[in-house]
């Protein structure tokens, strides 16, 4: 397919993809991968689900969209069950909180940060972020994030950002002053590289925060809904943040994001001071109904706390590789450096030729975030390919070649029918 008009902003794709089943992908020329990625950590419960796919054609024939201007049916068990998990962690609150839809990731950040200014009052806007973090590329959410080389080519950004290192307490304890409203933290840094927040930290960090009056977010967008092993990944900590943003695997594709918010918190916004035309309307809340339903019926935490842990025992031993890092089913693989130096980017291609999709999250390590409906068989055969590739180093330098000769390996290794 020609990208001609395509305005140049993600570089050439290497693979069209026209089809998907499970843990499972098929190119244009009819070419089988396993999919170790899942769209950037969204398609959770791995392609054309049945129950997602039933639930959006069936929203889809009856009605797509009315706005936020009249009530929907959906909300209420989405609402529910959204505010039930997030608070079922340890220390979790007991009261329920309230929820505001969103379209994306950065739209769920944008809102709480203007929650968050709302909730503090004029003078406290102030939101204290970490280095490495990512909290999505709108103007706000991309002053939020903790990478100054992202910021460069757009600035001016909206004011009202700061940075610290992350797992630094004294660093955040030492930013909050009066002009600060929250702490947002991922407790995993997703994009930043797969970079855990320790325990000690969000304790920490919880504790400061009630201490000064600073509101405590979890940006939930990338480790929310099971992946990490529990609901949400803050849960592992013991704490409860006053907000939460969620988006990426909610509608298993479809695009929609929340907010959740303590009521109290939530209480700032008043009818007018936020809105979006498509947020949380009928389509979008069925994928997320049965997302949500089909996460709690396969008890998505354990699912992926048992695939996560076969996961990294099998990487782990594969040579090349020095460490994994992360938790359930969102894993940062560090690849050795010696004796010879290893892109992970090209490792990434190389991995692609051979069948598995998966990505370079930084120069030097890969993220893995596959389906929890991945099958034994499948995560074993991820590995394997993942060996070959680490194995035969002399491919890794030639990511630009044509793919062809590479891709017939590709089929005689995992082509056939599919494994389900
Ligand atoms: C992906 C991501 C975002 C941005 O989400 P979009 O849907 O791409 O706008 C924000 N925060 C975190 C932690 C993310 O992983």
């Amino acid at each position: 397919m020609s990208q001609a008009a395509l305005i140049n902003n993600y570089g050439a794709p290497p693979v069209t993809f026209v089809r998907g089943e499970g843990a499972q992908l098929w190119d244009d020329q009819g070419r089988r991968y396993l999919d170790f990625l899942c769209g950037l950590a969204v398609t959770g419960l791995g392609h054309a689900h049945p129950a997602v796919t039933a639930a959006v054609a069936e929203q889809a024939s009856t009605l797509i969209h009315t706005s936020n201007l009249f009530a929907n049916e959906l909300t209420e068990e989405v609402v529910e069950t959204l505010d039930r998990l997030i608070r079922s962690g340890p220390g979790g609150d007991t009261e329920p909180g309230r929820i505001l839809f969103q379209n994306s990731g950065a739209e769920a950040v944008e809102a709480a940060i203007k929650l968050a200014r709302k909730h503090q009052g004029h003078g406290r806007h102030q939101v204290i972020t970490t280095y490495g973090s990512f909290h999505g590329r709108t103007l706000a959410a991309l002053a939020a994030t903790g990478q100054p080389e992202k910021h460069e080519p757009f600035q001016p950004l909206p004011p009202g950002f700061k940075h610290v290192a992350n797992n630094d307490i004294e660093a955040l304890e030492s930013a909050i002053d009066p002009s600060v409203a929250a702490v947002m933290l991922e407790p995993i840094q997703g994009e930043g590289g797969v970079m855990p927040a320790t325990r000690e930290y969000l304790q920490a960090a919880r504790r400061v925060c009630d201490e000064r009056g600073v509101l405590l977010i979890a940006d939930e967008i990338q480790t929310g809904l099971g992946r990490t092993g529990t609901w949400f990944c803050f849960q592992q900590s013991g704490v409860q943040p006053d907000i939460v943003t969620v988006a990426k695997g909610l509608g298993n594709g479809v695009p929609v994001g929340a907010v959740w918010a303590r009521t109290d918190t939530a209480a700032a916004f008043k009818p007018g001071d936020h809105g979006s035309t498509f947020a949380g309307q009928p389509l979008a809340l069925a994928a997320a109904r049965a997302v949500l339903r089909e996460l709690q019926a396969i008890d998505a935490p354990t699912t992926a706390q048992r695939l996560g842990a076969e996961l990294q025992r099998q990487i782990t031993q594969i040579d090349g590789v020095a460490n994994v890092r992360g938790s359930g089913l969102l894993l940062g693989v560090e690849l050795l450096q010696k004796p010879s130096s290893r892109n992970a980017r090209d490792v990434a291609s190389a991995c692609l030729r051979r069948g598995l999709v998966v990505n370079g999250v930084t120069a030097t390590a890969l993220r893995l975030a596959p389906p929890l409906v991945l099958t034994d068989q499948q995560l074993s055969e991820g590995c394997d390919i993942l060996a070959t590739v680490l194995k035969g180093g002399s491919d890794l330098s030639d990511a630009s070649n044509s793919s062809s000769q590479s891709i017939i390996e590709n089929d005689n290794q995992v082509a056939g029918s599919p494994t389900r």
